[in-house]
């Protein structure tokens, strides 16, 4: 079982409905191409409550992920702004908001304070000890009493393992949600094993050996991920050999994150490195951890001419709804005539005329389905009508004609 983790979210009224995570790539393409077409709206209308609303970016939760995100879109924002003569950086608005006291806790203390200077140089506010506490409208509303209108909110508060598969299944599960492993990746306690079930990554709580995971178990992240793929592979063929498995044991290397362009920051241990040589760090490592040397080819590919030809800001937003076009403009069959009486009794339709107009409007294309219909019920309610009183209607009508 490898089926990964999707956002975790509290019953925050308008999350649901207004905000986007950030756990798949699809989600990431959305936000930045949300950000683009935001620029777009922004720059075609006057300064005022709803330019400042398309131009104003909230993501949620001080995490590895949220930062890198929140830091990224700045950059980039502060990138577009060069190609909108009609926007300025002043008129683009970013807030970080965090439940916690710090951001990144994977760092230390003193480098998460270095990328709060750094993020408040670059004009982007972050909300410490401050929760969200609506969002509803794209208008979010912080503890402290803010509220913040936006037409962009990234949701990055933390991960909860696969509900589908760990809920609908009977797997042993730890108190967070997670499949528990053994460290050889066998899914069970250290009482009972489960026979033939094996689980890695973050779907699973593997037993961190190396003493540094957090209550005992490895941190969901891709360093453990990837290594623990491998080790199950190698551990299912043993078993099918009848040879001994192995435990899984990796120390962490240390956290890497990029800031937007040319600036991040490292930490392992002890040694922090910051801005620009830990953005070529975080490249070089990300560089070297892409799996398949074709895709490590198409990735730094992408690097490579981003560097000589800068950000490829073409917006392509419209993919997530590629029939909108098509579906808009294309030409539908019209809707079928419904048919014809049998019988037309044709002293009481001359009489019904005068009471039923639009039956004479046949003619007119629009009408015709209209005065059909009107007329199916009037035919009906003459042929209700006694005979006797049909009769002079008729003359009156042949007379006048
Ligand atoms: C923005 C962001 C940045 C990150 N940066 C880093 C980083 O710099 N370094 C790092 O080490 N980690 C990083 N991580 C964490 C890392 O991405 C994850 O820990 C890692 O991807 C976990 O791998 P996985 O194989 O367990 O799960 P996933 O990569 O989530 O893969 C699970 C797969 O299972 C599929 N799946 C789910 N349910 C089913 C089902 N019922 N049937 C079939 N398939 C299913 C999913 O579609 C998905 O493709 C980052 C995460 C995020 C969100």
């Amino acid at each position: 079982m490898t089926a990964g983790a999707v956002s975790r979210t509290f019953p925050i009224p308008g999350i649901a409905d207004n905000a986007i995570g950030l756990k798949t790539i699809e989600e990431a393409v959305a936000v930045r191409d949300k950000l683009m077409s935001n620029f777009d709206k922004a720059a075609s209308i006057p300064a005022g409550p709803e330019r400042d609303r398309l131009l104003t970016v909230v993501v949620v939760g001080g995490g590895f992920a949220g930062i890198e995100v929140f830091a990224e879109l700045r950059s980039l924002a502060s990138a577009l702004v060069s190609k909108y003569p009609q926007l300025s950086f002043d008129d683009t608005h970013f807030h970080l908001i965090e439940a916690m006291g710090r951001i990144m806790p994977e760092v230390s203390l003193k480098t998460s304070e270095w990328v709060l200077k750094d993020l408040a140089k670059r004009g982007a506010s972050v909300h410490l000890d401050t929760q969200v506490t609506g969002a509803v409208d794209g208008n979010v509303e912080l503890s402290t009493g803010e509220v913040i209108p936006t037409d962009l909110i990234v949701w990055t508060a933390g991960v909860m393992a696969n509900p589908t598969v760990v809920r609908g299944g009977d797997l042993p599960v730890e108190e967070r949600g997670r499949i528990r492993t053994r460290a050889d990746l066998r899914v069970g306690t250290a009482e009972e094993a489960v026979e033939g079930a094996w689980a890695a990554g973050d779907v699973s709580a593997v037993p961190d050996l190396s003493g540094g995971g957090v209550g005992g178990y490895c941190v969901p992240n891709a360093q453990h991920a990837v290594r623990q793929a491998k080790v199950l592979a190698k551990n299912l063929v043993a078993v099918l050999r009848g040879e001994r498995t192995k435990d899984y044991f990796h120390k962490n290397l240390g956290a890497v994150a990029g800031l937007g362009l040319y600036n991040g920051v490292f930490q392992s241990g002890k040694i922090a490195l910051k801005g620009f040589v830990a953005w070529v760090a975080h490249r070089g490592y990300h560089g070297l951890a892409m799996p398949t040397w074709e895709r490590k080819w198409r990735v730094l590919w992408g690097w490579w001419n981003n560097l000589w030809l800068g950000r490829d800001i073409v917006n392509l937003e419209t993919v997530q709804n590629p029939r909108y076009v098509f579906e808009e403009f294309a030409a539908r069959p019209r809707p079928a005539a419904p048919a014809a009486p049998a019988e037309k009794p044709a002293p009481a339709q001359v009489a019904d005329e005068k009471d039923v107009p639009v039956a004479k409007d046949a003619a007119s294309k629009d009408a015709a389905p209209k005065a059909a219909a009107a007329k199916a019920p009037a035919a009906k309610a003459a042929a209700k009508k006694p005979a006797a009183k049909k009769a002079p209607a008729k003359e009156t009508a042949d007379t006048k004609a």
